[in-house]
């Protein structure tokens, strides 16, 4: 498995605005996103993410790119603020439960 870091300046739900963020993807989608300024980490689910967004949108914004473009951060802070509270206040429930499954 590859892992790679990357910046971006996103939308933070803590901070309540736009922050410069870690972004890790692990397998070629994003694993995980930190904001460096409140430093709130927030784990992505993947199957959560593919039942409830769009394919395509997915692919888009949540499979690695080549460079993180300005269109890119403008689409990755929307998906952050379109994630339901229930899901970013328990990030790392959720993350468990993601990675228990990839386990089994
Ligand atoms: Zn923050």
């Amino acid at each position: 498995m590859s892992k790679n870091r990357m910046e971006a300046y996103l939308f933070c739900v803590n901070c309540e605005k736009d922050t410069p963020h870690e972004v890790e993807y692990k397998a070629g989608q994003i694993h995980k996103i930190t904001c460096k300024t409140c430093e709130i980490s927030l784990q992505i689910n993947q199957e959560f993410v593919n039942k409830h967004f769009k394919e395509e949108f997915t692919k888009r914004v949540l499979s690695k790119p080549i460079r993180m473009t300005e269109e890119m951060e403008a689409d990755l802070s929307g998906f952050l603020k379109s994630l339901p509270i229930r899901v970013i206040s328990k990030p790392y429930r959720v993350y468990k439960e993601y990675t228990d499954k990839i386990k089994e």
